[in-house]
């Protein structure tokens, strides 16, 4: 059948100051029904840009320079702001980062969930009310908890009312952007595990957008890296923890703390992250890889099935070279 969501080589332009930067470039996936992706990046990966592509709520600036959103099998008119209202929320919905600040300070909280569901699913105020206290109830929060305003409610409660506003209008798509930063350990850990239950029980599709390799085993199944605009490799997140192919995924788990280990110091990736204004020729990651040879300087690897994932690298594209001639030897 016909994916649920799929990206297919989708390059978004930012115009700014008379210039055009690429955000991203060629990106291509495709999610089912149910199933939940990390998008792991630095700022200026092309992660969020990607994501908010495919909720249709790119800056007025963006501009869809080529490729396409489809959404089970239609084109997704993203760059059309009118267009995509009747599916934004009510097929695609977004979680944003920082609640206090998506959160209207004046109004209960109640309310605020209660609203879509008049505005999107043509509810009467009753029914609204109802419905509003069924999802306080679903994200773990005591229906009559809804009558407090924001400030009223922890950073952990306010991100589990901005999930309830996201799922009002049943959506088949939640994305999360980085859903869980501004929160503690603890509480970040809760609400990614209420995300993974919601996910099954509800069997949403998932994207969380991160910048932390960290948090993704907690809900999603499925990761994929990006570097400077494009997908440098994706996998199971079994696969990708216990094989990274690229030499930019080894260093991301590399650089995660491992308390067990002893190694509570998080090691950065030496080198500038990537920059739009000015990105590398060939393999934007050549100048920071410890791998590196001449090719990557001038030609850009492509995004090539690898095992049972994809990995951009030439690494791997000289290997597979060896492999063939090795195998016609
Ligand atoms: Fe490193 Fe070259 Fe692979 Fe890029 S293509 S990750 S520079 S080895």
């Amino acid at each position: 059948g016909v994916p649920l969501l799929e990206v297919d080589g989708l390059s978004v332009d930012y115009g700014l100051k008379g210039v055009s930067l690429r955000a991203i470039d060629g990106v291509s996936f495709a999610l089912g029904a149910g199933q939940a992706v990390a998008l792991v990046g630095e700022s200026g990966s092309g992660k969020t840009t990607t994501a908010m592509a495919i909720a249709g709520l790119l800056s007025p600036n963006a501009r869809v320079g080529s490729g396409e959103v489809r959404y089970r099998g239609n084109r997704l008119p993203i760059d059309d702001d009118a267009a995509m209202r009747p599916h934004r929320w009510s097929e695609t919905s977004v979680i944003f980062q920082g609640a206090m600040n998506a959160l209207n300070p004046v109004h209960r909280v109640i309310k605020q969930i209660a609203e879509p569901c008049m505005l999107k699913l043509g509810m009467s105020c009753g029914e609204a009310t109802a419905r509003a206290r069924e999802l306080l109830e679903l994200v773990g929060i005591p229906a009559d908890r809804g009558a407090a305003y924001p400030h009223e409610l922890s950073g952990g409660m306010r991100q589990r009312v901005m999930i309830a506003m996201a799922l009002a209008c049943r959506p088949s798509i939640v994305i999360g952007d980085e859903p869980t930063t501004a929160l503690d350990v603890i509480t970040q850990a809760q609400i990614l595990k209420l995300l993974g239950e919601l996910r099954s029980q509800l069997n949403l599709a998932l994207i969380l957008i991160t910048h932390d390799l960290s948090v993704v085993a907690e809900c999603c199944d499925h990761v994929m890296i990006m570097y400077s605009g494009r997908i440098v490799e994706d996998g199971t997140v079994a696969e990708i923890f216990a094989k990274p192919n690229h030499p930019y995924t080894r260093l991301l788990i590399e650089s995660i703390p491992n308390p067990a280990s002893g190694k509570r110091i998080i090691r950065p990736i030496p080198g500038d992250p990537p920059n739009l204004m000015n990105r590398p020729s060939g393999c934007a990651f050549h100048r920071r890889c410890p791998s590196a040879m001449a090719v990557c300087a001038t030609e850009v690897p492509s995004l090539d099935t690898f095992g049972l994932g994809r990995v951009a690298c030439h690494l791997h594209q000289s290997l597979t070279q060896e492999d063939k001639v090795a195998a016609h030897a």
